[in-house]
């Protein structure tokens, strides 16, 4: 229903609305209020005590509307009388007040108690609302909406305050016709919630903080039983599909892993024997594996998809960037190489392409080449962007002629669209991805409820303990020193800003900052700063998101090769490249990311023989954001900073941010792991009872609803 059915009075609001999102009046009624007041409680004029939030009940006794000519405010100042005294009340800069206030009028006043420089009580600013005369009424309170009771606060925009929401709110609560209720009866019945009518009301204009509680618990379920049963479903209709059953040969296996470089730590073995497992059957598997960063997630992914090339199926291997994807082609050299197993590996990039043959050759190659190989099955591995499958999928140039694995690296899973890419074919691919944040353990259960997980909880023996420090302004150049002499005896260091270019800030920022000396942190003035100034006898080198790929790749191999010293970057570098040599983490405004991420960052060194440091530089004296690095210094695995982060910052940071597509509700649901569980048990026995839910014919329409909703990626 459009706002517009809303008797005349809603019309000069909706461009309010429309502000805060409103459009219909189904939207309105779900704009729900971020907290409550109480004024539930009305006291005699007599007991009211300064400081607190009070409701009293009188007479206006006189309504003046005065202007300070010196600043020109306006001051509406009343005064109100019950048996037992009287009181001031004053509202600055609302002038209308002095006429909706009339003298001899029965009126509720609802504020905060507050003392004037003569000591004199007055009420600030106070709700207020005139009650019909005591005849009008059967004994008991007038109803009210904004006094006198438990009395909501909405988001609010400018033009329309709580006060006119609830005014637009409570008669349709009243007069409309009634929601329809699409939760189960039993589950209701089970869950201990409210029907949706009686939600709605008491969520909006609740008898006490409990009734308000309840009906909030309500919609929060609403959304996480959704979540998981879409989460559910999904599993389910996974099972339908077909894929290839990639069968292992054990005893090569373990020759081949015999062969690796070093031994595969208990959880590498448990990971790849649950992704073995699942690749031997004939439905195809949808799985994550989650591990901190160096726990040695690409050797498990790089041995399934030397088991399945092994049995003639291909793979696609993927990271995020040309950087990481080339070191994995390089780390598959080395294994295939290693394990002495012939197997074609192709490595494609946006401006070429590259084949390792099964002899050991390598060659670069023309993409229509690469593309040949591909369709001919020759290629068994085939590793680059994403661009591997949306090619796929746009040109209808890249085409395998058995894709049985699909590996998408630093990932929490594939997009809708990622897997609809490869939607149409007989047989579905397996899908393995894989992330270095971890997620926790609530949003496992809901967000990620659809993917079966593996985590490596260990990292290889040997590992150094990376020294971190939290590093004040006064000590940076301390710092700087330390690293010359690192660099001296032959170590590398990579120092991230969060910005590429100086922030386009205003001119009294600047101000500020010029005066607070705080520096401007971007990767083009540290760049400047480091080569010029404080390094000028070291090689510095920078790497962002805005140079050409060619330049990217070869500033990064610059440094993995060892022929750069500093490496000044945005976060691009955040994921997974692994080079021993470097030792130095350098965060410059550490405060501005997030703690997984700080984690990652900091994992990129400590990879090698050498003791290892991450300095994370803090211009900020505030104790919060000290706080927060703290947890990143004492974090012994990325778990813990996991469940810190989502306290923190909330679930944005696993989801990205702001477009999980997730409504408000749930995502705060997502901290109360009670509601969770029993969320998912609710969804589990409903589709016990009717998996296609037809006999909830409501509940199925709501679900395709959400769907469209949400786009988890
Ligand atoms: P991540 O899980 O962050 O992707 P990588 O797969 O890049 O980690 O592995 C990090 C480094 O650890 C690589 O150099 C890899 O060769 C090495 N590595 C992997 N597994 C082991 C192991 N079991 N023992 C020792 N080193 C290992
Ligand atoms: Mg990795």
């Amino acid at each position: 229903m459009p706002l517009e059915v809303l008797p005349g009075i809603a019309q000069k609001f909706s461009k309010y609305l429309r502000k805060l999102g409103i459009e219909t009046v189904r939207d309105l009624l779900w704009h729900f209020p971020s907290r409550y007041e109480d004024f539930s409680q009305l006291r005699r004029v007599a007991d009211l005590q300064p400081g607190e939030q009070s409701t009293i009940q009188g007479t206006i006794e006189e309504v003046n509307l005065r202007r300070t000519w010196r600043r020109n405010y306006t001051i509406v100042e009343a005064v109100i009388v019950d048996e037992t005294g009287n009181i001031r009340a004053i509202w600055f800069n609302q002038p209308y007040i002095a006429h909706t206030l009339r003298v001899g009028r029965m009126a509720n006043f609802a504020g905060k108690v507050s003392v004037s420089h003569e000591g004199e009580l007055y009420l600030s600013s106070p709700a207020y609302e005139l009650v019909s005369g005591r005849e009008d009424r059967e004994g008991g309170m007038p109803e009210t909406r904004h006094t006198a009771r438990l009395v909501p606060i909405y988001p609010e925009t400018r033009g329309l305050t709580s006060k006119g929401l609830r005014f637009l709110i409570q008669p349709i609560l009243k007069n409309i016709e009634r929601a329809s209720e699409w939760i189960p009866a039993e589950i209701l019945k089970e869950s201990d919630l409210p029907e949706i009518n009686r939600a709605l009301e008491t969520i909006h204009f609740p008898k006490d903080i409990e009734d308000a509680l309840i009906a909030r618990k309500r919609f929060a379920f609403e959304d996480l039983f959704l979540l998981q049963l879409w989460n559910l479903r999904e599993k389910l209709k996974l099972k339908e599909e077909k894929a290839h059953a990639i069968q292992t040969d054990m005893e090569r296996l373990k020759g081949v892993i015999q062969k690796l470089p070093f031994t595969l730590t208990f959880s590498q073995k448990k990971s790849l024997w649950e992704i073995l497992k699942d690749i031997g059957k004939a439905t195809p598997m949808n799985r994550l594996l989650q591990g901190d960063v160096g726990s040695g997630k690409t050797v498990v992914a790089a041995l399934a998809a030397i088991v399945a090339a092994e049995r003639g199926f291909q793979t696609a291997f993927m990271a995020p960037t040309e950087i990481l994807a080339r070191q994995h082609f390089e780390t598959l050299k080395n294994i295939l190489l290693r394990i002495g197993i012939s197997c074609e590996t192709g490595f494609l990039t946006s401006t070429g392409a590259k084949i390792f043959y099964a002899d050991g050759l390598e060659a670069d190659i023309p993409k229509k080449e690469f593309r040949e190989h591909l369709m001919r099955g020759e290629i068994k591995i085939a590793i680059g962007t994403h661009a591997l499958i949306a090619e796929s999928n746009e040109e209808q140039s890249l085409a395998f002629q058995n894709l049985a694995l699909v590996i998408v690296d630093e990932q929490h899973r594939f997009g809708v669209a990622q897997r609809a890419a490869l939607l149409g074919q007989k047989f579905k691919p397996h899908f393995l991805s894989m992330s270095a944040t971890p997620i926790p353990r609530t949003l496992m259960l809901t967000v990620f409820g659809d993917l079966d997980i593996s985590t490596i909880t260990e990292l290889p023996a040997g590992r150094k303990n990376i020294v971190t420090k939290i590093v004040p302004r006064e000590e940076r150049s301390n710092t700087y020193e330390f690293i010359r002499a690192e660099v001296r005896g032959g170590r590398q260091t990579f120092v991230i800003c969060p910005r590429i270019e100086p922030d386009a800030i205003n001119e009294p920022e600047v101000k500020i900052r010029e005066f607070n000396k705080l520096e401007l942190k971007s990767v083009k003035e540290e760049y400047e700063k480091l080569s010029k100034k404080i390094f000028p006898d070291l090689r510095v080198a920078m790497l962002h998101g805005q140079l050409k790929p060619k330049d990217k790749e070869k500033t990064m191999k610059d440094f993995t090769d060892g022929k750069t010293d500093v490496l000044v970057s945005t976060s691009v570098v955040e994921v997974g490249v692994d080079i021993r040599n470097a030792t130095i983490m350098m965060i410059e405004g550490s405060e501005r990311f997030g703690l997984a991420q700080l984690y990652q960052f900091r994992g990129r060194v400590g990879r090698g023989e050498h003791q290892s440091f991450c300095f994370l530089m803090s211009e900020t004296k505030g104790a919060a954001a000290k706080e927060r690095l703290k947890a990143i210094v004492e974090a012994k695995n990325g778990f813990e900073l996991a469940e810190k982060d989502l306290k923190i910052r909330g679930p944005g940071q696993f989801l990205g941010e702001s477009q999980s597509g997730l409504p408000d509700m749930a995502m705060r649901a997502l901290a109360d792991i009670e509601l969770v569980k029993s969320s998912r048990e609710a969804a589990q026995r409903t589709l016990a009872q009717s998996p296609n839910l037809k006999k909830y014919p409501l509940l199925g329409k709501k679900l395709s609803e959400f769907e469209k909703q949400i786009h988890l990626e």
